[in-house]
C-alpha cells in the first residue's frame, strides 16, 4: 500500500478525476477528505469509501473555506500529507474560472503548503491541463488560469524545496468526466479530441488517478516543480 497511514485532501472530489483519486487513494491506505462544492456528491463518494473518508464543505474560490477545509483535514484524521487542488470549472465566465482554476488552486498551495511543512513535508498536487501548455483559440479564462497553474506550481515548488514539501501539476488530455460531457455529444468536437489524440480515445478517470498516485507517494521523491502530461500523446502533435 502505496499511502499507508497518510491523509490526502482532494478538492472536487465529488466527481470525475476527483472522484477516482478519492478512490484510488483510499484503496492504497490513504485517509481522504473530499472538500468539494456540492454536498451531495462530496458525501456520497466519502460513503462510498467508509471510514477512511470524510466530506467537507468547500468552495475553493474562497480563502478562509480552503483553510478551514485544511484544518478540519487534519484535526478529523490527525494529520496531513498530501493536498491534491483539483476543483476546477470549465465554460464559466473570466471571473468565475479565474477564481476557482487559479485563486483555488493558489490558496490550496498557499495554506496547504505551509501546513504540510510545518508538520513535517509532504506532497501538493495541482490540476492544471494540456491547456495549461498550449492555447486552442477559445477558453481564453481556462487557458489563463492552467498556464497560471503551471507558473504556481514551479514557484511553490521553489519556496518549499528545502522544506520537505514537493509540488508537482498534472496535465491531462482529454478525459471522460462531466467537464467533457457537452463536447462528447457533439459530434464534430467529438471526432475532433478522437482524431487529434494519437491514442484516437478519451482518458479515463482512473488513469489521472495513477499519475497523482505516483506524485502523492515516495515513489516521486526527487519530482518537484514538475509538469506530468497524461494525454494520450495529444501535445506530441
Ligand atoms: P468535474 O467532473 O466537473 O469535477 C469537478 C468537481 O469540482 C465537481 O465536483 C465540482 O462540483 C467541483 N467544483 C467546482 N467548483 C468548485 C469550487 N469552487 N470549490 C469546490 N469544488 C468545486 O471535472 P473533472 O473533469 O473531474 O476535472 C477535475 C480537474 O481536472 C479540473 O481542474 C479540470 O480543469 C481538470 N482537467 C480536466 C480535464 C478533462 O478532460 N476532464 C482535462 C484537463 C484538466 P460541481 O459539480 O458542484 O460543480
Amino acid at each position: 500500500m502505496r499511502l499507508n497511514d497518510k491523509v490526502a485532501l482532494i478538492t472536487g472530489g465529488g466527481s470525475g478525476i476527483g472522484r477516482a483519486m478519492a478512490h484510488t487513494f483510499a484503496d492504497e491506505g490513504a485517509k481522504v477528505v473530499i472538500a468539494e462544492l456540492d454536498e451531495a456528491s462530496g458525501q456520497k463518494v466519502a460513503d462510498e469509501i467508509g471510514d477512511n473518508a470524510a466530506y467537507v464543505h468547500c468552495d475553493t474560490s474562497s480563502e478562509e473555506d480552503v483553510q478551514a477545509s485544511l484544518a478540519m483535514a487534519e484535526k478529523r484524521f490527525g494529520g496531513l500529507n498530501v493536498v491534491v487542488n483539483n476543483a476546477g470549472v470549465s465554460q464559466k465566465d473570466w471571473d468565475t474560472t479565474i477564481a476557482v482554476n487559479l485563486s483555488g488552486v493558489y490558496y490550496g498551495c498557499k495554506y496547504g503548503a505551509e501546513k504540510l511543512a510545518a508538520s513535517g513535508g509532504g506532497s501538493v498536487i495541482n490540476l492544471s491541463s494540456i491547456l495549461g501548455l498550449v492555447g486552442i483559440g477559445a477558453e481564453d479564462a481556462y487557458v489563463a488560469a492552467k498556464h497560471g497553474v503551471v507558473g504556481l506550481t514551479k514557484n511553490f515548488a521553489i519556496a518549499f524545496g528545502q522544506r520537505g514539501v514537493r509540488i508537482n501539476c498534472i496535465n491531462p488530455g482529454w478525459i471522460e468526466t462531466p467537464m467533457t460531457a457537452t463536447i462528447r455529444e457533439m459530434e464534430v468536437m467529438n471526432t475532433q479530441v478522437m482524431t487529434q489524440t494519437p491514442m484516437g480515445r478519451y482518458g479515463k478517470p482512473e488513469e489521472i488517478a495513477k499519475a497523482a498516485l505516483f506524485l502523492a507517494s515516495d515513489d516521486s521523491s526527487y519530482m518537484t516543480g514538475a509538469s506530468l502530461v497524461v494525454d494520450g500523446g495529444w501535445t506530441a502533435r
